[in-house]
């Protein structure tokens, strides 16, 4: 599933090819994605319209137009975003083709289709209705210790589920969230309200500094993506904890322990999270 960093690098290796282009056609397969393809507001805001700036707002990729229109794309578990000639054969699962002024055509193909595509007209485009209820990123000076503290207090849910609530802020995903508490020495398992003030500091430190690592490690993949078949997948971090259970922790050596939590597994070192 694409994440926030692979979101992110996505938005940074899309926005010099999409910025200043005109959109010349905006194609669909019929198949259904997470909502019906928005036919009459492509009609009406879309063809023609000019791309005026690419960014990114939790997993949501948004392409904001020169009539005030808003393009909103959501890669969901499998989507993947790519640039090609118009000319290239159809691939199975290309769903949305938005051809170019460049001469370029860019891709959206997702096979398992939960996925978004929607473009919502100028009145709608303030407070797009996909982002409403989304808490602060975590680059975010809104993103605090102190903040966590807050959301944090008289809760019984595990940290871990905490940081993957998207209320409580966005874009932190069950790898980066295993490897964020593991970067703070904080046991996944402890509960959210009995979390101190200082461990919340290395939470909301450690969160930063693993997004930031994935995301430059994508950055090397940024060429790649928009010349070719735009491979995803997860950037290539050295993993702490996640997918490691049993095998020998790399700060102490002790066994990495895998639990399910909230559905997802969860891996961290009893050792050095506590
Ligand atoms: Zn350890």
């Amino acid at each position: 599933m694409p994440e926030l960093p692979e979101v992110e690098v996505v938005c940074q290796g899309l926005a010099p090819h999409l910025i200043g282009r005109t959109l010349l056609a905006i194609t669909h397969s019929g198949k259904k994605l997470r909502c019906p393809f928005p036919r009459a507001a492509v009609k009406k805001y879309g063809i023609n319209a000019t791309v005026t700036a690419v960014k990114r707002r939790a997993k949501y990729l948004l392409i904001s137009l020169d009539n005030g229109a808003l393009i909103v794309i959501h890669l969901g578990m499998s989507g993947k975003l790519c640039l090609m000639r118009p000319e290239e054969p159809l691939r199975p699962h290309d769903h949305v083709r938005v051809r170019l002024d460049s001469g370029q055509e860019l891709r959206l193909n997702d096979a398992r289709r939960f996925g978004l595509f929607d473009l919502l007209p100028p009145a709608e485009a303030a407070n797009p209705k996909w982002l409403r209820e989304l808490g602060p990123e975590p680059f975010d000076q809104a993103f605090t210790a102190d903040y966590l503290h807050e959301k944090s207090r008289g809760r019984k849910t595990p940290i871990k589920n905490l940081l993957m609530d998207n209320r409580v802020v966005v874009g932190i995903g069950n790898i980066y969230a295993s490897e964020s508490l593991f970067d703070a020495r904080v046991s996944p398992l402890k509960p959210a309200g009995e979390v101190s003030l200082a461990a919340l500091k290395r939470v909301v430190a450690g969160s930063r500094k693993i997004l930031n690592q994935a995301i430059a490690a994508g950055g090397t993949t940024i060429s790649d993506f928009v010349n070719s078949a735009g491979e995803s997948g997860y950037f290539q971090l050295q993993l702490m904890v996640y997918d490691r259970a049993g095998q020998p922790c790399r700060a102490c050596q002790g066994p990495i322990r895998k639990v399910v939590l909230g559905g997802r597994s969860t891996f961290y070192c009893p050792r050095c999270q506590r």
